[in-house]
């Protein structure tokens, strides 16, 4: 699946900026510092890869990857805080505008802190997925960082959160990027998606 070249291919600002639909996509979401780099980075193997759609410029774009066969799309992190309104309109235009109107992304793998479950940000996007009828998937990031009840809950908060999404695939994926836990489990589900 990702034996092939892994490159960056662009920051798309606009509809007409999206590469040709002419391949299988899947899309990662979540608020910053959710792990998300660092999750594209394990699932890609090329460390740094994913940064650059952190650095500053790049966090209202959407930010296309090529993983073998497929396209990976990275969705900047949301919630800007410190965005102007007019900034985050447009931005929140163009995310809906991408999710609604395309025919080649197969599902969106929404991000979740382990130590934290799912929050009122997280809610939002699941909320615009369901109404886009984008099939999306949990990821759980950092579960190196918390084990036993504490784990137990946020899993169980979670799952509450994702019970009330129609679009919303019912199966969590564990994940620790600095462990290198569920990176092979997210890369299997992957490919079953493709074709
Ligand atoms: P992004 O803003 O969502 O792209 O988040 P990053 O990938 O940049 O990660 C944010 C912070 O969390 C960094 O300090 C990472 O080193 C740390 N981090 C990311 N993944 C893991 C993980 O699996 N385990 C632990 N312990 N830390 C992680």
């Amino acid at each position: 699946l990702f034996a092939g070249e892994t490159e960056f291919i662009k920051g798309v600002v606009a509809m007409d900026g999206l590469p040709d639909p002419d391949r299988v996509e899947v899309c990662f979401a979540g608020r910053s510092n959710v792990g998300k780099s660092s999750l594209i980075n394990a699932l890609t193997g090329r460390k740094g890869l994913a940064r650059a759609s952190n650095t500053p410029g790049r966090t209202q774009e959407i930010n296309f990857f090529t993983a073998g066969d497929i396209y990976v799309v990275d969705l900047p992190g949301y919630g800007f805080a410190n965005a102007p309104v007019a900034v985050v309109e447009k931005w929140q235009r163009l995310l809906k505008q991408y999710l609604q109107g395309r025919q080649t992304l197969r599902r969106v793998f929404v991000l979740i802190d382990a130590r934290h479950g799912a929050k009122a940000v997280d809610e939002e996007i699941m909320s615009l997925l369901d109404a886009s009828a984008v099939t999306f998937q949990v990821v759980m990031t950092k579960i190196d960082k918390v084990k036993g009840k504490a784990l137990d809950e946020s899993l169980a908060k979670t799952r509450a959160a994702l019970a009330k999404h129609p679009a919303a695939y019912p199966e969590l994926i564990l994940t620790s990027s600095d462990k290198g836990i569920g990176i092979a489990t997210l890369r299997a589900v992957i490919a079953g998606i493709e074709g």
